[in-house]
């Protein structure tokens, strides 16, 4: 019997317990394991993906993600976004970076 993890404590205490560092690569496969996907996601060619571990979630051609309407897509920064963000819990937050943090601009965007 594995007892539902409540809080970001247990979690790190569990991590501790298996052995993972901080940065081990595995890590957040184990953590989505543990404590679920976040709701925090990443959209690109129609596909969900968790944005803490990266496992696809759902897509939109096949048919409906059910998820889709309760994710706060990274970078997409609307008014459904920032209301599902609001909904959010650590389980979703835990090692994933804020989704409406502005990426740095990259070259093509610099230069007026
Ligand atoms: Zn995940
Ligand atoms: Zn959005």
């Amino acid at each position: 019997m594995t007892a539902r993890i409540q809080t970001e404590q247990e979690l790190w205490e569990k991590i501790a317990a298996l052995g993972l560092s901080e940065d081990d690569p595995q890590l957040p496969g184990i953590v989505c394991s543990l404590i679920g996907h976040s709701r925090i996601q990443t959209y690109g060619f129609w596909y969900y993906y968790c944005a803490r571990c990266g496992t696809q979630l759902g897509d939109t051609l096949a048919g409906v993600y059910s998820g889709a309407e309760k994710a706060v897509i990274v970078g997409h920064d609307c008014d459904i976004c920032r209301a599902n963000y609001e909904e959010l819990t650590w389980r979703d937050k835990f090692m994933v970076d804020d989704p409406f943090k502005k990426e740095k601009s990259t070259a093509a965007t610099v230069d007026k």
